[in-house]
């Protein structure tokens, strides 16, 4: 039994610890490899990795067949039916069994591991409640962190070294209002 490991690369199969794992599938019964060759296919491009400095990349998007919300189709088994969320899958090797596979970048058919994270209903509940409201920081009366925690929030954060996911225990808030602090979704007055 091989240890987890995150791929590096999008497209690097040969991370995969799960070489030659059948997926079942019913009756159409493929391997991991064999899924994964059919989800590239699909897809516009490669997704690009942030240059460093900067947060965001360019959203990577699904050329195959959508839902009617805009989500990729990609059927491989029960426990994923969405091309977004094979993606997660397939970069950080764990079925995104609980919770949801959320967008930072607001954009259905895109795939692109930089801009998916895991949420849960409730976070999804607040990613959309963040999105329609005013968020003036520190004075909103939900908020916990302070325009300070803010700063060091931004500047401790480096992508897989100081993930979203670290911030969010240290500073007891979710990992969407992490992700908000850093792409300045939010607290944008905080320089
Ligand atoms: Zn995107």
């Amino acid at each position: 039994m091989q240890a987890r490991r995150t791929a590096t690369r999008p497209d690097d199969v040969g991370e995969s610890p799960m070489n030659g794992t059948i997926i079942p599938l019913g009756k159409r019964r493929r391997s991991v490899e064999e899924a994964i060759a059919d989800f590239w296919s699909k897809v516009d491009g490669r997704p690009q990795e942030p240059k460093p400095h900067e947060l965001k990349s360019p959203c990577c998007e699904w050329i195959g067949a959508k839902d009617e919300d805009g989500y990729g189709k990609f059927f491989v088994s029960e426990l994923c039916t969405s091309a977004h969320r094979f993606s997660y899958f397939i970069h950080s090797w764990e079925w995104p069994a609980e919770g949801l596979v959320c967008h930072t970048c607001d954009n259905p058919p895109c795939i692109s591991p930089y801009h998916l994270f895991l949420g849960t209903p409730k976070i999804n509940t607040q990613d959309a409640v963040n999105k329609n409201r005013h968020a003036f920081g520190e004075r909103n009366y939900w908020s916990k962190l302070t325009d300070e925690n803010v700063r060091t929030i931004r500047s401790e954060f480096a992508p897989r070294v100081v993930t979203i996911r670290m911030l969010a225990q240290k500073y007891g808030v979710s990992m969407m209002c992490i992700q908000s602090v850093i792409l300045r979704r939010t607290w944008r007055h905080v320089q």
